[in-house]
């Protein structure tokens, strides 16, 4: 009997390491997102590998000055540049007298997307509990992005809102950021009128940290991501796409 429990035991050994060797866990692989020439592009026709974590992640809870602004997580974290970055635009705003942000979202892991994902799909189930999971599915991707398609996942993106405000839209530090963000290196990355080329319907709230001297060339030319990278040479590693590609229907919030 005893006989028989090893050769189980040492069989059901052998099958994990098989297994293991076969289906290694995903190791995380480290990027350094800003590294590149031109900013780094994810959207749904570029998502990241599984694996991606952005290097330099930090908290924002120890970085960011209190008086200006609220995490609605203490947990949140982004890239120790675009904080930096975004600490000199907050104090720049507070010189205008312009306080009271709210930051709402920064860096999120592909695993919390489909964490945010799953949950939205038993949500439409719920309300619609004669539906496949797949139709759930393709309702929930109008309004979440598909994991390893967020922006969220580099680690350059913040929400950012006005503390107490029931809508961003029309606030004073909405009409601030919007006027100013691209000098500190930021982008409105989803902007009204660019929907049918980003796929994403305007977020007032959703900045992208691209370095001031991209900034401001997108500012001035207006032009979002996806355009900006189409006229430049040397886009291709980070993915420079055909804009008529673009398929205009079915936008996504991110
Ligand atoms: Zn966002």
């Amino acid at each position: 009997m005893q006989k028989k429990c090893f050769s189980l035991i040492l069989f059901a050994l052998l099958w994990a390491l098989l297994l293991g060797a076969c289906f290694p866990a995903g190791a995380e692989v480290t990027v350094d997102v800003l590294s590149g020439d031109v900013p780094f592009l994810v959207n749904k026709d570029h998502p990241v590998e599984a694996e991606f974590v952005p290097a330099d992640l930090v908290s924002l809870k120890e970085n960011v000055n209190p008086k200006l602004v609220t995490l609605k997580y203490k947990d949140l974290t982004a890239v120790r540049e675009a904080v930096d970055a975004l600490n000199e635009m907050l104090d720049a705003a507070a010189a205008d007298g312009i306080k009271n942000w709210k930051i709402n979202a920064a860096y999120r892991s592909i695993r919390e997307q489909e964490r945010v994902l799953n949950n939205k799909i038993s949500a439409i189930l719920k309300d619609h509990p004669g539906w496949s999971r797949s139709k759930a599915r393709t309702r929930a991707l109008n309004t979440v992005a598909e994991p390893c398609c967020s922006e969220h996942h580099l680690g350059l993106a913040i929400d950012i809102t006005a503390k107490g405000a029931s809508a961003f839209k029309g606030t004073k530090q909405c009409k601030w950021l919007h006027a100013h963000c691209w000098e500190y290196g930021f982008i409105i990355r989803y902007q009204e009128g660019k929907q049918a080329i980003t796929g994403i319907a305007a977020e007032e709230w959703h900045i992208r940290y691209v370095g001031v001297e991209h900034a401001l060339i997108m500012r001035d030319k207006d032009l979002c991501l996806e355009e900006y990278l189409a006229t430049l040479p040397n886009a291709e590693a980070v993915g420079r796409m055909e804009i008529e590609d673009f398929n205009p229907e079915d936008p996504e919030d991110e």
